[in-house]
């Protein structure tokens, strides 16, 4: 899970972009946990607006040399490599002339500043390039055409690998054992409806995953339907955990100590405060919505 942004993100993408010279330099390393990727999207005034990126890859002969600043990168304090969306021309805009770059994080130039979570790990980071220089070999797909990439990295993102079925599937069924524990003391009837649609949509969600899979096995692509899924699975977490933090009462609050709180409250009240970034992270579910009314449903741009 610790690679998950190089297993599950950067992974696809190569298979589906990458030369048979970089796949073999970077995948196996990749299998194996030798190297660490780091997503570096967001910048401080491009994140749901992406195409906003400002961050520059000056082409000079066979190197790029870049120079900006990136935000929110997970675990890019522990991570290797980064892959990122840069600006290749500089005369273009919005999602014109941005191209996908690979760059080692021990390069020169290259600053990792970490971001302190509430819980005082350092889940992000910061990422300073200044005049980092990368062999062209490192440029994922073509020149200027990194948009596309991005964007079918984002496909994988949020229709099929970042959340699987079975953690939904198996936190909804310690949510109904949480019930059979705690469901007699609570007296609203709208927190046994929520257990049973917990369990219902994660089962869903799991069938909707192995059709996602089957399309794919059978030559079919990911298209923009994959943001129906996302907000699906970022509600649904939200769901099981705030169910879970009912049921356990005052209780929930406690992060647990002891063998015997961890045994009473487990892993919930963790999963409740990440759920809450469920819906921002992978593109937030208002973007998600905006991709559904106009991609999906054909609706009007507004
Ligand atoms: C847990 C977590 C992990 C992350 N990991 C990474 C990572 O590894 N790499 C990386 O590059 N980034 C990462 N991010 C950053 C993430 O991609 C951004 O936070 C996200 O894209 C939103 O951008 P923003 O924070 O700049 O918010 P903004 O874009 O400023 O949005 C603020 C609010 O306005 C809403 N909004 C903005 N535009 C519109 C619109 N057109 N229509 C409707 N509503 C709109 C948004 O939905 C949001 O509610 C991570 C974020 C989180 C929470």
């Amino acid at each position: 899970r610790v690679n998950q942004n190089g297993i599950f993100l950067l992974g696809p993408t190569l298979m589906e972009y990458g030369t048979a010279e970089q796949k073999e330099r970077f995948i196996p390393a990749m299998a194996s946990g030798d190297e660490i990727w780091a997503q570096g999207w967001s910048e401080p005034n491009a994140g749901s607006d992406m195409a906003a990126i400002r961050c520059r890859a000056d082409r000079d002969g066979d190197e790029f040399v870049i120079n900006g600043q990136k935000i929110w990168s997970t675990r890019a304090v522990y991570a290797d490599w980064v892959f990122g969306l840069f600006r290749t021309d500089p005369d273009s805009t919005r999602h014109h002339g941005l191209s996908k770059i690979l760059v080692p994080l021990n390069s020169e130039g290259v600053t990792v500043r970490p971001i302190p979570q509430l819980n005082g790990l350092p889940g992000f980071a910061e990422i300073f390039f200044d005049d980092v220089r990368v062999p062209a070999f490192n440029l994922l797909g073509g020149e200027n055409e990194g948009w596309r990439i991005a964007m079918a990295t984002a496909g994988f993102e949020r229709g099929l690998m970042l959340r699987s079925p079975a953690r939904f599937q198996q936190a909804s069924k310690r949510l109904v054992q949480l019930y059979r524990e705690h469901g007699s003391d609570v007296i609203d009837p709208s927190i046994e409806s929520a257990v049973v649609r917990c369990y219902m949509d994660a089962e869903a969600y799991a069938l909707s995953t192995y059709q996602t899979a089957s399309k794919l096995c059978s030559g079919g692509s990911i298209g923009a339907e994959a943001s129906c899924n996302k907000i699906f699975w970022s509600e649904m977490d939200l769901l099981i955990h705030e169910t879970a933090m009912n049921l356990l009462g005052a209780r929930a609050e406690i992060e647990p100590q002891t063998a015997a709180e961890f045994a009473e409250l487990g892993t919930w009240l963790d999963g409740f405060m990440f759920a809450q970034s469920g819906p921002i992270y992978a593109g937030t579910n208002e973007i998600q919505r905006n991709i559904i009314a106009e991609r999906v449903l054909g609706m009007p741009r507004k």
